[in-house]
């Protein structure tokens, strides 16, 4: 099985690294092949998402991402900066549903910042669109200067869209994930002030009505945030938009632990799919050792389950995970006292010994 791996900016080629020295470390045949991507594509080439990367990305079995971004890129014009490379890789591969899985480990409910008893059991998944909704519309601003007259505008917009088809589709995922879980979702929308959320929230119930067996409710995105923080376990899956999911699961994350413990499958139709972590490339701590690659590890394991049918492979990636936590073991992010603080390295081996 072809691998294409795309560590990208910041830290990314340190946590996929970890990753990759992970799946070396399974007895499953995987070619891996590396390829620019991000600041460092657009450094060396000329493009955050050189024709190069796309093609191996398409020719592999699925996609092992770090992360792109970088400061120094952002006063780039915007089709050129590292951020596009994910998102032409989302649009390019139809990626258009994100599965982003917040489970709070037991031995990290100290690490939350959410009191221990609303977190501890925490097993909720959030499902993103993410092909569509306002970062795929017509951006006009300072930095889109496509036909030169944008450079000193005062004003700068975006479109906000979604068509029937996109939430159809979304919403399937949503209900038959559902099922294979506690047969509950909750659509996040806007439907009070945004006409495209209103067109959401009756194209979801629309399709809810083939799943007589999930319930569906419908929340705003404001109640959703509170809720997320006040009673987190009364979700099971949630389906939302494009941009409320990239806000609500990065607030998830947090009931977690950290956001370097959360990890993330991004899928087409046919079960193709690219692996990431829900963080971005940390440039604060790029380079220092420091940070956290168990999302990354854990997102190899969402790859060899849910792309490379290995789902026993997955799973001792996922008890090696638990292992090297219950040994007390912690990068910066999840430290807590009693705890021993490792290196990103440290972490890596830490998981490959458990295996
Ligand atoms: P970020 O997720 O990179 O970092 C937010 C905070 O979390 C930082 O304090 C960082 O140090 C910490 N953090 C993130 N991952 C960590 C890890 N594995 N271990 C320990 N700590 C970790 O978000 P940001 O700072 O808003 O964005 C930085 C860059 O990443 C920007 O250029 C942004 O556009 C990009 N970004 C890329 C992606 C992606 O590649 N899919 C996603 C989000 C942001």
């Amino acid at each position: 099985m072809k691998i294409a791996v795309l560590p990208g900016d910041g830290i990314g080629p340190e946590i996929v690294t970890e990753a990759v020295k992970v799946l070396k470390a399974l007895d499953v045949p995987l070619e891996m092949e590396t390829a620019l991507v991000g600041g460092c594509a657009y450094a060396a080439h000329g493009h955050p998402l050189p024709e190069a990367t796309l093609k191996l990305a398409k020719a592999a079995d699925a996609v092992l991402f770090g992360a792109v971004g970088d400061w120094q890129y952002d006063k780039l014009e915007r089709h050129l900066r590292p951020e596009q490379a994910i998102l032409g890789l989302r649009k390019n591969l139809g990626l258009f549903a994100n599965f982003r899985p917040a489970i709070c480990y037991e031995q990290l409910v100290n690490a939350s910042s959410l009191k221990p008893e609303l977190v501890a059991g925490l097993d909720i998944l959030i499902i993103r669109e993410l092909t569509g909704d306002i970062y795929f519309g017509q951006p006009r601003g300072r930095r889109t200067a496509t036909d030169g007259h944008f450079p000193g505008s005062d004003e700068a917009y975006d479109t906000m869209r979604y068509s029937r088809p996109e939430i159809e589709r979304i919403a399937h995922v949503a209900f038959q994930a559902a099922r294979k879980r506690n047969k509950k979702v909750t659509s996040v929308d806007k439907a009070n002030v945004l006409e495209t959320f209103q067109f959401w929230r009756d194209v979801v119930a629309e399709v809810g009505q083939q799943y007589p067996d999930v319930a569906l409710d419908h929340m705003y995105v404001d109640n959703a945030a509170m809720q997320l923080v006040r009673a987190p376990k009364a979700f099971d899956v949630i389906v939302t938009g494009n941009l409320f999911g990239d806000i609500l699961s990065d607030e998830a994350s947090m009931l977690t632990g950290s956001i370097g413990m959360l990890p993330s499958a991004s899928l087409n139709a046919s079960n193709f799919g690219l692996y990431e972590p829900s963080h971005g490339s940390a440039p604060d701590i790029a380079g220092k050792g420091i940070a956290n690659p168990l999302a990354t590890i854990l997102s190899a394991a969402m790859m060899l389950r849910f792309s490379l049918n290995q789902a026993d492979a997955a799973q001792r990636i996922e008890a090696a995970v638990q292992a090297v936590l219950r040994q007390g073991l912690r990068t910066g992010d999840i430290y807590s006292n009693g705890t021993t603080l490792v290196t990103t390295v440290e972490m890596g081996n830490a998981v490959v010994k458990a295996l």
